[in-house]
């Protein structure tokens, strides 16, 4: 849930004609009281979503800036590090560090390493991930392959998506497992006593 939300900010790219890039969605006029709602009425789903979309204006304030009053105002906020910089590297190797051992301490990582139902859910944050990627080079004639080991900031970069998504790849693949696993079960065991669940 944190993961597709701290991309979702990104998602204004799919409206462009109608909305433009870093507005609405990169508001705390607007982002705000929709996190509050969602916390009050979904707790800590609603704690994982906002905290997902407000990083991602946390480290979008960082190497660039946010629009914080935006309709009201135009006022922007950040301290502009630069896209691609050491800080926005660091940024996000950092994050990717602490999300694999967030998920090795609170057994989050079983989602890839065995068969689990619940797994084939990481299907959003990847599709998310590389469907955003590919919109946002086609839109600015970015010529992804050459640009991604064009400096050395930019190969870490690469690498660690290429991680990030070989690891939602392979949890993808343990839940489709897992679905061909149920289905191949013989009979027997689901006419058995109800299972405790
Ligand atoms: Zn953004």
């Amino acid at each position: 849930m944190a993961l597709v939300a701290g991309v979702l900010p990104d998602f204004d790219i799919y409206f462009k004609p109608f909305i433009q890039h870093h507005t609405y969605s990169h508001s705390l006029v607007v982002l705000l009281p929709i996190c509050a709602v969602l916390i009050v009425r979904f707790k800590g789903l609603g704690l994982a979503f906002s905290t997902g979309i407000l990083s991602h204006l946390v480290a979008d304030s960082f190497v660039g800036t946010i629009p914080p009053l935006y309709p009201l105002s135009d006022f922007q906020l950040g301290m502009s590090l630069g896209l691609p910089s050491p800080a926005d590297t660091a940024l996000e190797i950092g994050a990717f560090g602490l999300v694999l051992a967030l998920a090795s301490l609170n057994g989050d990582q079983k989602l890839v390493t065995k068969p689990h139902r619940e797994s084939v859910y990481l299907a959003i944050p990847m599709v998310s991930i590389v469907t955003l990627t590919l919109l946002f080079a086609g839109d600015n004639n970015i010529p992804l392959a050459a640009f991604a080991f064009s400096r050395k900031a930019l190969t870490l970069i690469t690498l660690g998506h290429a991680a990030l998504i070989g690891i939602l790849g392979l949890g993808v693949f343990q839940g489709i497992r897992a679905f061909i696993a149920d289905n191949r079960r013989p009979l027997k065991d689901s006419s058995g006593p109800p299972a405790q669940q």
